[in-house]
């Protein structure tokens, strides 16, 4: 259940060890919260979405799929960086092993004086120490005497729309996994790549291999009477027997088609917080301009993607204060951003504007919970979603790893041989 990118990933494994598989899905669109639609005509992602070099299994999937040609990926970390004030500046890696590749941009770094990026430098030097820190990642940066200019040029525009929360928000070892995995570990890990279709293609790609996908399907009862037999109760009352279940939901739904998650050896579902996200669509006249995507310092916005000649898309990560903000205002606000921070702007004229909210974009685990794995108390009954215990924050990602490994546990305990898919 649930045709998110979880879900899908555990499907298309299960298919491919010889299961029939049918996927049941909430909503009548396939990709769960990796989704697009058309908004005034025009297909839209629910919101932009980026993943990283080191995002293995999102990206062996899309290639396993047949849709590596449409995503992007760069040939190095290359990140434009604008300030409100039109200062442009990259931060990228060169040729040298890491963590030293990002040394020469680092010193040419615009956006940062001197003292500030010793600052920075100091925190990157102790990053290791904060994978057992404890509090948060504010607290820890605070703790290294990392000043507002450090946290305004280096911390937030990276680590805020990484982690989908302010760093006084997430815990000093998810932020530390991320620095360490993306930028301190691999040269190369920390390249930026987004998809050039819309992200549903993706996702159809994924249902084209199952037996059947039922949209428009809410589950809204499980019942798990034997070790071979498991029973979905569907909304309007029509109940489904199936040998065995992945459910690919996330916490809150989770919670109440299980009812009592204790039952099957689950770990509390409570607490986990959505984090929302803002996407604000611009369209205007002035043309290409030249560049894929950009941060933007000390704005809401933290990244302006340029989507097509034209088309700007604009994404608000944390963004508690705008998720209810209506959207003419929204696009009012990322106009005044972009023209401010893209010169070549100014005299632009916007066509047209849209906005795609997203309460739920990610969910974050409350402090010290533990996440479930795959294993439930029951051998034919596995759980899935990127807020499971992946090692990975909620990201695409994470995804992708929890379905797979919920389908390798499905097979072993079912007793089937998992695929050897790459
Ligand atoms: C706007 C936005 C931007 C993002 N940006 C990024 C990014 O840049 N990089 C990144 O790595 N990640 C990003 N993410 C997060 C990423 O999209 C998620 O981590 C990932 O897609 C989650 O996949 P999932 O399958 O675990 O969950 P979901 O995609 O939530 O899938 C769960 C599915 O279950 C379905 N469902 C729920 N209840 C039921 C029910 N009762 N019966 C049947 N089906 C049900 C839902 O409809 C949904 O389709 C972003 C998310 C959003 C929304």
């Amino acid at each position: 259940m649930g045709a998110g990118l979880a879900g899908l990933a555990a499907a298309v494994d299960l298919a491919a060890a010889g299961c029939a598989v049918t996927l049941f899905e909430r909503s009548r669109l396939l990709g769960g919260r990796a989704t697009s639609f058309q908004v005034d005509g025009v297909e839209v992602d629910n919101g932009q979405h980026v993943f990283l070099a080191c995002f293995t299994e999102f990206i062996a999937f899309a290639h396993r799929l047949g849709m590596g040609g449409s995503l992007r990926l760069q040939d190095r970390f290359d990140v434009l960086a604008l300030s409100r004030r039109g200062v442009a500046s990259r931060l990228r890696t060169a040729a040298l092993p890491a963590p030293w590749h990002l040394l020469v941009s680092f010193l040419a770094y615009r956006h940062l004086g001197w003292g500030a990026k010793l600052d920075v430098a100091r925190a990157l030097a102790r990053a290791r120490e904060a994978r057992t820190a404890s509090g948060t990642f504010g607290e820890w940066l605070a703790r290294l005497g990392q000043r507002e200019e450090a946290l305004r040029g280096f911390w937030r525009p990276l680590f805020v729309p990484a982690l989908n929360a302010p760093l006084d928000r997430v815990s000093a070892v998810d932020a530390a996994f991320v620095l360490l995995t993306a930028f301190l570990e691999d040269r190369g890990a920390a390249r930026l790549g987004y998809a050039t279709v819309p992200l549903a293609r993706l996702a159809e790609a994924a249902a084209a291999r199952l037996g059947s996908a039922r949209l428009s399907t809410p589950v809204v009862g499980l019942e798990v009477p034997s070790d071979d037999r498991a029973v979905l109760v569907l909304d309007g009352g029509e109940r489904v027997t199936v040998e065995a279940v992945v459910a690919a939901v996330p916490p809150p739904q989770l919670a109440r088609i299980l009812g009592r998650a204790d039952r099957y050896g689950l770990p509390p579902l409570e607490g986990y917080e959505p984090r929302p996200i803002v996407d604000v669509h611009l369209w205007h006249d002035r043309g290409s301009l030249g560049f894929d995507l950009a941060a933007l310092l000390d704005s809401p916005v933290q990244w302006v993607f340029e989507k097509a000649p034209g088309y700007l898309c604009c994404s608000l990560s944390a963004a508690d204060r705008h998720i209810r903000q209506p959207t003419a205002e929204l696009v009012r606000l990322c106009w005044d951003e972009v023209t401010g921070a893209i010169p070549p702007l100014a005299r632009a004229t916007l066509v047209r504007g849209a906005a795609t909210r997203s309460p739920e974009a990610t969910f974050l685990a409350p402090a010290g919970a533990r996440r479930p794995g795959p294993a439930t108390l029951r051998p034919n009954l596995a759980i899935a979603g990127s807020w499971t215990d992946t090692g990975w924050p909620d990201t695409l990602e994470s995804a992708v790893r929890s379905g797979r490994a919920a389908a390798a546990h499905l097979l072993r305990s079912l007793g089937r041989t998992p695929c050897a898919t790459r």
